[in-house]
């Protein structure tokens, strides 16, 4: 495994995260005792990152990670969320994301929570964010409940404008550095490392398009971009190649990210993942790809309020 530095929290967090969106079934029916194996094995791999939210699976999520990790807490760094609880239930109060860590805190079986998220901001109010739920936050800091503080969202242009404003430890952005969108690169990564903040990319995979599987069925992306997944999973393999390791080694060289989060609710996507680490895509098979994506490379979709919007964002898919 390799570690990097996660901006100024100091934290040495591992290449890849793990993402315990699945664990929740977010995308589908899964066997929990296979997800126990999953998350054991990412230990035993060097993973020390873990990123859950009470949103995922409802609270499942945070219950079975909770449950998966007693005993190994100590060898992990545990990363959750406030804010988001279902797919349109959204409170950043103060009130409400103070007695939300609690929650968290006993779901996930620990006395500290490493880095607490404000999940989804782009669903919320720019100035309550600033003024409300991030000093809340901070508060619990100060009471010893969580170590760092972080906002997570897919705007990029939001999440720099907040950190431009104010103190916030990490950001968590999703689908905007993989094989389909590299936008983080030049809208967010510059003024993230000015402000020292952790930067740590999701869904390396593009939410399940970039595997053999394909995309589910609720994904957000317009009908060209999940067309071209299927065109690209095929092309690869008619190479010999699982187009799942293509994207993770591409997405693993970006060294100006601390950690990449996939989801992994299996021992074979945690062993296929891992062997990703340190080795560069094949220049070849890259170039075909890329050249492939590019006419629908960069695309970005709608999410949360109009107002919070990046330039040329399309409505989404589902
Ligand atoms: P992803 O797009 O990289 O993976 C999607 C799914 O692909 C996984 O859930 C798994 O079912 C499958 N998969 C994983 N490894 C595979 C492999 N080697 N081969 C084939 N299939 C494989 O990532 P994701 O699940 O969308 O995101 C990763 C994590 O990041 C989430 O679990 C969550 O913790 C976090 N996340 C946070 C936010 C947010 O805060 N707003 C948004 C997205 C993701």
């Amino acid at each position: 495994m390799i570690y990097r530095t996660l901006g100024r929290t100091g934290l040495q967090v591992s290449v890849v995260g793990y993402g315990a969106s699945p664990l929740g079934a977010e995308f589908g029916r899964i066997d929990p005792e296979e997800g126990r194996r999953a998350v054991h094995h990412a230990i035993a791999c060097g993973i020390n990152y873990f990123d859950v939210a009470p949103y995922y699976g409802r609270t499942l999520a945070e219950t079975r990670l909770g449950e998966f990790l007693e005993d190994k807490r100590h060898q992990v760094i545990l990363a959750t969320k406030v804010g988001r609880y279902d797919i349109d239930h959204f409170d950043f109060s103060a009130r409400c994301v103070v007695s939300s860590v609690d929650e968290s805190l006993r779901r996930l079986r620990t006395d500290v929570i490493d880095v607490i998220q404000i999940h989804d901001i782009e669903y919320g109010d720019r100035a309550q964010i600033v003024h409300e739920t991030l000093p809340a936050l901070y508060s619990l800091v100060e009471a010893g409940k969580v170590r760092f503080v972080g906002i997570t969202g897919y705007p990029l242009l939001q999440l720099a404008d907040v950190i431009s404003q104010t103190r916030v430890d990490t950001i968590l952005s999703y689908c905007r550095y993989n094989l389909f969108d590299t936008t983080m690169d030049a809208m967010l990564t510059p003024v993230a490392k000015e402000r020292g903040v952790g930067l740590i990319n999701a869904s390396p995979l593009h939410m399940r398009a970039l595997t053999e599987k394909g995309a589910p069925d609720w994904h957000p992306a317009p009908q060209a971009v999940i067309e071209k997944s299927r065109e690209v999973a095929d092309w690869c393999r008619s190479q010999g190649v699982d187009i799942a390791d293509l994207a993770m080694q591409y997405a693993l060289a970006y060294d100006d990210v601390a950690t990449t989060l996939v989801g992994m609710s299996k021992v074979s996507h945690v062993d296929s993942n891992v062997k990703a680490v340190g080795v560069a895509p094949d220049p070849r098979l890259l170039a075909e790809i890329q050249a492939m994506i590019d006419p629908v490379a960069d695309v970005v979709w709608r999410e949360g309020r109009p107002e919070n919007d990046d330039p040329g964002a399309v409505p989404k898919q589902s």
